[in-house]
Parts: C-alpha cells; structure tokens; sequence
C-alpha cells in the first residue's frame, strides 16, 4: 500500500514517465507526479527531453527509456544535486 503524502523520488519519477507522457496515471500518482515536477529542475528537464523524443519520433519507444538511459539519467541527478549541495553551502 503506497502513502499518498509521501513524495515521488526521482526514480519513481522515471519509472512513471511513459505513463506520465501518455496519460495513463492514476489521478493520485499524477498529483504526487506534478509535486515533483515542481521542485525537481532535473525531472523537468527529462519531461521536455521526452516531450520533445515523442515529438520527433511520434511517440514513445521503449528504446528511449531503456535502462541504460536511465542510469544514466539517474547518475546525472546525482551530480546535478551534488552540484547544488556544494553551491548551496
Ligand atoms: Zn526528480
């Protein structure tokens, strides 16, 4: 049973991007989805990275969230809230 205040980590995010970009989230999940969007610049970007994939290619394929995607994608995260950590002191 998942806590509906507890709030969406940034691979639970990826995890729920296909069904985030095709509409298909529960409305609780896509509640707690937005949440993070809003404090998560990294997720942000990767949903318009993936707005502008389904774009160009007309939809999601399973080739551009495959796992080593988003390893990478995670590990970039980490850098990225390193980088922050250190600026914010
Ligand atoms: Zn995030």
């Amino acid at each position: 049973m998942r806590h509906a205040s507890r709030e969406l980590t940034c691979q639970e995010l990826v995890e729920l991007v296909t069904e985030y970009l095709e509409d298909t989230l529960a409305p609780s999940e896509r509640l707690r989805f937005d949440a993070h969007l809003r404090t998560c610049p990294g997720c942000t970007a990767y949903i318009e990275q993936m707005r502008t994939t389904i774009r160009v290619l007309g939809k999601l394929s399973e080739e551009s969230v495959s796992e080593d995607a988003r390893r990478e994608l995670l590990a970039t995260f980490r850098t990225w809230k390193a980088d922050v950590a250190k600026r914010d002191g």
